[in-house]
């Protein structure tokens, strides 16, 4: 694979920018090679500056569940920029997203946008010490709830690749507000809320776990959540950036049957564009500002460029009924094409998948929390993430990210996917 100028690209980023990148996880360090430039991304498939295709599986980290550049969302996102791409004011396309929002996830009474989930998350954190006058939140240890500071304490994937327990710059007395359970234990969290009785704010869970590569939470585990937050007066908050609008049209909350307080999402509401935004029940959203004392504002919030791309993503979904289904059924074919290989080669490894969401990781234990997703071999994935990019394939540069399917995955995508699978597995 010749990759000259991607190199070259890098070797230039890396005198301007931090790592020469904007994200940490881009620079590809733990699988040991040089991160790719894209040029260009189309369905299913990207290309990079040297003219490489690749068949992705991180849809830029979950926004693009439609592939890339549907031809419906681009096409509104330049009618929407001719009559200008920020007003700073109030407009139309906020009402139809907020609305379709509210259509697709029934625990969402009052909707607030933002820009990025680690906006949704800070906001509802804000909120939900407003709303509680406490101080506390507890976190699962391996989920990430992006880089605010309160939430850089024991954050999963970016922050464990890289092998950083929490991030210098956070302060002592920001940590200490921050308690961190184990995911699907939930006698660490009765542990933790007996001992800090009526203190704690809320609970911030991704549901549906992405950020230490995908581990559902098991049901009774989130059920006994519920109801302890509901007997404690704690805020339940759902992350949803990355499970919200992905693994069905209500999210995992729609999945499990369980309703949190406030909900965050990111990702696939913004159809590509940076959105993010915090909902939930009314009589805890109508204490943000200017409804109430509890501020946050956002220059670009609620702009119609972002709010008209994830509206035109969001209504393709909603016309189409048997989206998540078909969605699902393509993903079976790939977990079992994936599985059946891996059967025949000997190989023992764990696959953990929620409807378009996946990891295969590489340890023989199930893998139900941090810790045990850390039994993983991350070198062999590192190996691995190579023999499968020099296929064809683009994996998530690291052992703790989901891997996604978007609805532009075709089975020849998916055939070719298994494929280069067999290949690299037995290389290994
Ligand atoms: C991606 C992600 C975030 C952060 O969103 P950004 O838009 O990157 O700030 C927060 N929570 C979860 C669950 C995520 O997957």
């Amino acid at each position: 694979m010749n990759t000259t100028k991607s190199d070259k690209l890098f070797k230039e980023a890396q005198k301007l920018m931090p790592g020469g990148v904007n994200s940490p996880v881009r620079a590809f360090k733990s699988v040991g090679r040089n991160p790719l430039y894209i040029k260009k991304a189309k369905s299913a498939k990207l290309t990079d500056a040297d003219g490489n295709v690749f068949i992705d599986y991180i849809g830029s980290w979950g926004p693009m569940i439609l592939g890339h550049t549907r031809k419906e969302v681009i096409n509104a996102i330049k009618k929407v920029a001719t009559d200008g791409t920020s007003f700073g004011a109030c407009c139309e396309q906020e009402i139809y997203l907020a609305k379709l929002i509210k259509k697709f996830v029934p625990s969402v009474e009052i909707v607030r946008m933002v820009n990025s989930g680690t906006e949704a998350t800070m906001s509802a954190m804000r909120l939900a010490r407003g709303f509680t006058s406490r101080e506390k939140i507890i976190k699962f240890e391996g989920c990430y709830h992006g880089h605010a500071d309160s939430f850089l304490i024991k954050a999963g994937s970016g922050v464990a690749t890289l092998g950083l327990p929490d991030s210098p710059g956070v302060t002592k007395s920001t940590a200490k507000d921050t308690l961190t359970a184990k995911y699907n234990d939930i006698e660490s969290v009765y542990q933790l809320v007996k001992k800090n009785k009526d203190s704690i704010a809320a609970v911030f869970i991704e549901p549906v776990a992405g950020n230490m590569g995908c581990v559902p939470a098991e049901k009774e585990f989130l059920q006994k959540l519920r109801e302890l937050c509901t007997a404690e007066k704690i805020v339940l908050i759902f992350d949803e950036v990355m499970s919200g609008f992905r693994l069905a049209r209500g999210g995992a909350q729609e999945i499990y049957g369980i309703t949190p307080d406030l909900t965050t999402f990111g990702k696939i509401i913004g159809g590509g564009l940076p959105v993010g935004a915090y909902g939930g029940r009314e009589e805890i959203m109508k204490l943000i500002a200017p409804a109430g004392p509890v501020y946050q504002a956002g220059t670009l919030s609620g702009n119609p460029l972002a709010m008209q791309a994830g509206y035109e993503t969001l209504k393709i979904i909603d016309n189409d009924k048997n989206f998540y289904k078909k969605l699902g059924e393509n993903c079976q074919y790939l977990y079992d094409g994936l599985l059946e290989v891996n059967k025949k080669l000997n190989k023992n490894l764990t696959l953990n998948s929620c409807g378009s969401m996946f990891t295969m990781f590489f340890t023989d234990q199930k893998v139900t929390d941090f810790d045990s997703a850390k039994t993983s071999d991350t070198k062999a994935f590192g190996r691995y993430f190579n023999l499968m990019l020099e296929n064809g394939i683009y994996l998530p540069p690291s052992q703790f990210e989901a891997w996604f399917v978007s609805a532009a995955h075709s089975h020849k995508d998916l055939d070719k996917t298994i494929k280069a699978h067999h290949s690299a597995m037995k290389a290994l």
